[in-house]
């Protein structure tokens, strides 16, 4: 184990609860030396296509939860979903992330296996899906379809904290058990957490990370948790920590660089939506993955899982040329063409033995 790069659970705790600005850039520039040894200047590029916001869940923090009556839902037909993959496809980018709502039902399934199978016939994109909890033979079929990674986030590793986000019939042990399941199939599982949920503690933020090595994570996603007045969470907003959430959620990216090591990490689009620089510092403290959304326009202001989100009137041409230029500025470059898989997953985990 590197010494520079070990770190206790105490130090992550000491870490999260740190305020000197001069410290907290030292912790950043240990995370960024890392992920430069690790990927050199090399930013993967991931397109999002949120290709449906239908969900028979009902998260208390979730614009698009089932009991939301106030948001149009809509389902991209299968021809355009390809469409917006091919058109990925030809811009370069090395993976797809099909994103939506949580439905398990056949048809939904068969839309699936046939976009899958559509988009590996005309190209070799990496396929994400992040579709939430289905059966174990679903994700079975979609991986035997051609299906290489799955984000699956365990919203916080606290399953006490867990049930007082969610209604009844939300399982914690159930989002645990799908994520072992897709590792055990055999996909690059990405996991992750939101941060400033209201009751969660530093302790707990702490926990998450540790967590995350327990489940021997491929890749990682966390952004603050953004109160949505359409949701139910937004009355217990005043229960969230009184901290800095862009600052607390940058430490987490530099915490689980240092600790984690050769997982991706993603610069999520809602660090943006608390700070306009939020992806490109993200990318200079820890992160080395960003991903751009590229659904259609006309379906994105229904997407809305949080209020302020970034980029919801940026054709994805705008949305590709901003973000090459917001990755220039921290001296880093766009990895286009290139799968970008996790050297965890290519490592088996050995890196941290
Ligand atoms: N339905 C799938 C995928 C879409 S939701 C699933 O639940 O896995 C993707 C992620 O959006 C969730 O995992 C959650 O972490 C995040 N999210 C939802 N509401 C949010 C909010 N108010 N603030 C920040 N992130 C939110
Ligand atoms: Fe549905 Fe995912 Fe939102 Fe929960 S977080 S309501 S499963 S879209």
């Amino acid at each position: 184990m590197e010494q520079e790069t070990y770190l206790s659970k105490e130090e992550i705790i000491h870490w999260l609860k740190e305020k000197d600005a001069n410290k907290l850039a030292s912790l950043y520039a240990r995370a960024d030396k890392l992920t430069r040894k690790l990927f050199g200047t090399k930013v993967f590029f991931r397109g999002i296509i949120e290709f449906g916001n239908s969900c028979n869940k009902n998260c208390y923090y979730c614009g698009i939860r089932k009991g939301n009556e106030k948001i149009f839902r809509y389902l991209m037909p299968k021809k355009e979903i390809v469409e917006t993959a091919l058109w990925a496809y030809s811009q370069g980018y090395g993976s797809v992330v099909l994103q939506s709502g949580e439905i398990d039902n056949e048809k939904r399934v068969e839309l699936i296996l046939e976009v899958i199978k559509e988009i590996k016939k005309k190209t070799n994109l990496r396929i994400t899906l992040s579709l939430g909890e289905l059966l174990k033979e679903s994700y079975l079929e979609f991986f035997k379809a051609g299906a290489d990674r799955y984000l699956l986030r365990i919203e916080t590793a606290n399953k006490s904290l867990y049930e007082k986000l969610h209604p009844e019939g939300h399982s914690f042990d159930n989002r645990i058990e799908c994520v072992q399941n897709l590792k055990s199939i055999g996909y690059q599982v990405g996991t992750g957490v939101m941060i400033g949920l209201p009751f969660q503690t530093i302790e707990d933020l702490a926990e998450d990370i540790l967590f995350f090595k327990k489940l021997d994570i491929d890749m990682i996603g966390m952004g603050p948790f953004i109160p949505n007045e359409e949701t139910p969470l937004f009355s217990q907003k005043q229960y969230c920590m009184k901290e800095d959430m862009f600052q607390l959620s940058l430490k987490m990216i530099a915490l689980c660089r240092l600790y984690l090591k050769d997982v991706n990490i993603s610069a999520t689009t809602a660090l943006q939506a608390l700070n306009r620089k939020g992806r490109e510092i993200a990318l200079s403290s820890g992160a080395n993955i960003i991903m751009p959304i590229i659904t259609p326009l006309k379906y994105r202001q229904n997407y809305l899982l949080y209020p302020n989100k970034p980029c919801l009137d940026e054709t994805a041409e705008m949305c590709k040329s901003c973000i090459e230029n917001r990755i220039k500025s921290v001296n880093k470059n766009i990895a286009y063409n290139e799968p970008g898989d996790p050297l965890h997953f290519l490592n088996n985990g050995k890196i941290n033995d």
